[in-house]
């Protein structure tokens, strides 16, 4: 007998089935059966459970609200989701970057900002992270960055050395080296961290006029953070500490919100400014560009299924919705491709078909069949036709943005404007915006990882990357360094990992 109110359990196919315990055997004692196709069906649907998980950013959770539009910034754009009044239902996700599903949400590392607005116009999606800035500007050395702070290829472990070998030999690292490494590079809770698109995009208003903008996503809850002993006893205690707090506080009532502005950067300055502005390890500092204030997003529903809610939710920089564009920043015209490769590679090449990803707004493409379509496709499949399919708008001509480019194909670097360099925005950080507390935990934080497994010739490395940062730091990181290392092995004062280079000076 079943209880009325709950429901027979079914196959997929929506078939009853007689029990949810027993297999099917030749009796009580024999052997299973091939015509058991409800365990079969169980076991098939469990083996294909997992999906590859994102590479990077795995490790994440999400959840769906508003944005409401609480400033005019119609002089510089004129996308219909950031014109005065709108309100726009969105979808995020916050993640870490290196650790893979399971690892703990505690780790130092950059964290994950995306938001999807489903506009009337489209999709849009914000892909950014909790630091204005990144570790690298080509896209020719993200995958090798990636791998550097992942998993080393003989024993499968995540590798100090490997890490700081990269950055050491990468100095326009230093800036978000130094971001991460100081108090923002563990966040205390998801609700307690900024986001920033870091990357310079396109604006372009009703007029045509065009601007460059960042955007900043400013948390409403305040900037908290873990200290690392804090960040290592929750690592121990709750791996998925970030994920629990989000979902617990919305579940709750306690809505997170967070104000979002942009610097704005009329057209014309880009050439003459002091920073090359689509740089993507500099910011614009704020007396430069003032921040303009946009609006306010809140989060106040969770998801109920994470895999097809979140999991799947898929997130693309190349969404730009009219009035909004891509820049010359590299690092973002190689995302405007990877993104929605990977979910291809990921999702299938429908994923744009699965609910959480799916405009609300009309869409008439003329894509059409791959594997797992859902959304049925009508003739004609073509253009042009001559039956009635639909028409791209010619009017809208020009009113994209767009930029000049002009010149021998090469490979080069960006060329430097007057005051780039690969240390200085770091030394101002390090000098202008930390205090001593935070300058001695910098100093502690860089010692404690340089001591987990950094051998020479990278540490000595490491200790010019900070001196090049600034002078003072980096001789308190060195001091700090040799007296760790010499309390560790008084044999060896001068060796920060004696076990690694003697092993090494074996080999
Ligand atoms: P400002 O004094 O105007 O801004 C400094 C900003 O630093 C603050 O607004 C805050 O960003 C951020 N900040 C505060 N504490 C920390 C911390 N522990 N770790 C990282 N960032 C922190 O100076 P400028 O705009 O002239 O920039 C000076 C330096 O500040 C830059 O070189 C950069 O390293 C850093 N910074 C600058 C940002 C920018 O877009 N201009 C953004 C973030 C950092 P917020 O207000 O976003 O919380």
């Amino acid at each position: 007998m079943t209880d009325a109110h709950v429901p027979p359990t079914t196959t997929d196919a929506g078939i009853p089935i007689e029990s949810d315990e027993h297999s099917l055997t030749v009796g009580p004692g024999g052997p299973l059966l091939l015509q058991d196709s409800y365990l079969i069906e169980q076991m098939a649907q469990f083996n294909r459970e997992r999906i590859p998980e994102r590479q990077p950013h795995a490790k994440g959770s999400g959840a769906f609200g508003r944005f409401e539009v609480t400033g005019d910034v119609s002089g510089y754009t004129k996308a219909a989701l950031f014109q005065p009044g709108a309100t726009t239902e969105l979808a995020v996700r916050f993640s870490t970057v290196a650790g893979e599903r399971g690892s703990p949400d505690t780790w130092r590392d950059p964290r994950g900002f995306a938001v999807k607005f489903y506009t009337a116009e489209g999709n849009y999606d914000m892909v950014g992270n909790n630091t204005p800035v990144f570790f690298v500007k080509d896209p020719m050395k993200f995958q090798h960055f990636i791998r550097s702070q992942k998993r080393r290829a003989d024993n499968n472990l995540r590798d100090h050395d490997m890490q700081w070998d990269f950055w050491t030999l990468s100095p326009e690292s230093a800036h978000q080296v130094t971001w991460l490494m100081g108090d923002r590079g563990i966040p205390r809770t998801w609700r307690h961290m900024n986001g920033y698109t870091s990357h310079t995009y396109s604006w372009i208003n009703a007029a045509g006029e065009q601007f460059w903008v960042k955007y900043h996503v400013k948390t409403d809850q305040g900037v908290e953070t873990f200290t690392q002993d804090e960040a290592d006893q929750m690592a121990a205690i709750d791996t998925d500490y970030h994920t629990r707090d989000l979902f617990e506080h919305i579940r709750d009532g306690e809505h997170p919100s967070w104000t979002l502005y942009v610097q704005v950067m009329p057209y014309a300055d880009a050439p003459g400014y002091r920073f090359n502005p689509f740089d993507l390890t500099k910011v614009w500092p704020h007396g430069d560009y003032p921040l303009v204030e946009v609006g306010r997003m809140t989060l106040d529903r969770n998801p109920t299924d994470n895999h097809t809610e979140i999991e799947q939710l898929a997130f693309q920089p190349n969404n730009l919705v009219p009035g909004i564009g891509p820049s010359p920043d590299r690092m973002l015209l190689a995302r405007l491709f990877s993104y929605a490769d990977a979910h291809r590679y990921r999702l299938g090449a429908n994923y744009q078909q699965i609910p959480v990803n799916a405009p609300t707004c009309p869409v008439h493409s003329y894509s059409k069949d791959g594997a797992m379509r859902v959304q049925k496709v009508a003739d004609p499949v073509y253009a042009p036709n001559s039956y009635g399919g639909p028409v791209a708008d010619a009017s809208r001509y020009g009113q994209v943005p767009s930029w000049q480019a002009d010149g021998t194909i090469m490979r080069s670097a960006y060329v430097d404007h007057p005051e780039d360099d690969d240390w200085g925005q770091a030394g101002t950080l390090v000098r202008e915006v930390l205090d001593e507390g935070a300058r001695g935990r910098l100093v502690d934080n860089v010692v404690g990882h340089l001591l987990n497994g950094v051998s020479e010739p990278i540490l000595a490395r490491a200790f010019q990357y900070w001196r090049n940062v600034d002078k003072d730091l980096g001789d308190r990181i060195e001091a700090g360094v040799r007296e760790k290392a010499a309390e560790t092995d008084p044999k060896a004062p001068d060796q920060a990992n004696p076990a690694r280079d003697a092993a090494q000076a074996k080999a």
